[in-house]
């Protein structure tokens, strides 16, 4: 039997939409404006609007959408990032890449995200200073789609002068106590990689604050720290732009996305509500929904699960096999086996299934039955 469920169904949504895609992209051919053109403008006022935030700033990808405020931050050498070591490689990557030091700690056992007090312990332990190093901002990632601890992780970074960047690369769509993601912390980064909630048909990203100031230089360093204009430079910045054509695209995307996290949602209730007992299913923390990027699973027997499912032709994936931690691109900072048990059991244990808001109930029930088996 071939039932050749997609893990991701991009193709369901671009049937909905490819009139109104097709339509932007024609107008870009037709004004040529395929830098900063009028759709990167219409989409950071949308994207800004959606948010309920003051500035939305369009990027290149969710990568450069963490770089580009770290670099308004002045974030260098000596300097302290506090994260998470569960989650994809950018979120550190950044950190690194300026010549910081990103400092792991463990996170929630329920919801993925990192821990507040682990955040609060490595703060408190003097173990920075003794490295030499100064504790300057905290990027929570909101992984699979759900929001981290904000409440908390927002009291320990004012008690500690440090910022708060959201990386919600993830979660565009979710919300807490009625607020959207992107509207957490100082600053907030989100990806329109294709498979992501809200994806491009490319790269691109987006950079959200309140804050004028730090919104005035991040658009700086996003192009090349521009001054006054481009040929006047006042400080170090990247070629950071989205352009038109992929804000064109998000575009189409944006007037159908509520309704597809919706869907989403539909999607994730009906498979928590018929998974195996032996399977524990995601947990969503009270006063929050998710745009469930990932739907994913802990077992006990792991690849047993996944064999079984890819003989009935289900795909699933990991994420992630790797803690940062234990990456070697990160060996200088000295990570080891051991020292977060939390990320480190998980990391062994976790699997996605197939999520998308135009999944069939037909196709989840042969997932569960597969699950089931
Ligand atoms: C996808 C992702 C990124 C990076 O986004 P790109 O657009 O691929 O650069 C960063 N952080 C997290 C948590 C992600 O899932």
């Amino acid at each position: 039997m071939n039932k050749n469920i997609p893990f991701i169904d991009l193709q369901a949504q671009q049937k909905r939409i490819r009139k109104d895609i097709e339509k932007r992209i024609m107008t870009v051919l037709d004004h040529g404006k395929y830098i900063m053109g009028p759709e990167v403008h219409e989409l950071e006022e949308k994207l800004a609007e959606y948010c309920g935030v003051k500035h939305a700033i369009s990027c290149a990808s969710g990568t450069d959408a963490l770089l580009i405020p770290l670099m308004a931050y002045d974030i260098g050498p000596g300097d302290a990032v506090i994260t998470t070591p569960f989650t994809f490689i950018s979120t550190a990557e950044v950190v690194a890449l300026l010549g910081a030091t990103p400092v792991f700690v463990d996170i929630d056992p329920r919801t993925y995200n990192i821990d507040p007090a682990a955040v609060a312990a490595v703060l408190k332990s003097g173990e920075l200073e003794k490295q030499g190093l100064k504790a300057r901002g905290i990027i929570p990632v909101d992984l699979f789609g759900q929001l981290a601890n904000y409440p908390e992780l927002e009291n320990i970074a004012r008690a500690h002068d440090l910022f708060v960047l959201e990386d919600a690369a993830q979660a565009f769509g979710a919300e807490y106590a009625g607020k959207k993601a992107g509207c957490f912390g100082d600053v907030a980064s989100t990806s329109f990689f294709p498979a992501k909630p809200l994806g491009a048909y490319g790269d691109g990203g987006a950079i959200f604050t309140d804050n004028d100031e730090l919104a005035e230089k991040m658009r700086s360093v996003r192009i090349h720290g521009k001054g006054s204009d481009k040929y006047n430079n006042i400080r170090l910045g990247i070629n950071g732009r989205c352009d038109s054509l992929q804000a064109a695209v998000v575009l189409a995307k944006l007037t159908i996305f509520d309704e597809e996290v919706g869907l989403r949602n539909q999607v994730a209730e009906y498979y928590t509500r018929n998974m195996p007992e032996s399977i524990l299913a995601p947990h969503v923390a009270d006063g929050h929904t998710s745009s469930w990027a990932q739907y994913t699973l802990q077992v006990d027997n792991r690849a047993a699960r996944q064999a079984v499912l890819k003989e009935k032709q289900v795909p699933t994936a990991i994420y992630y096999p790797k803690p940062l931690h234990l990456q070697d691109a990160f060996k200088r900072y000295g990570g080891h086996e051991g020292q977060f048990p939390v990320t480190e059991a998980i990391s062994h244990r976790v699997f996605s299934i197939p999520m998308h808001p135009y999944l069939q109930r037909e196709d989840q029930d042969y997932i569960l039955e597969a699950l089931n088996s």
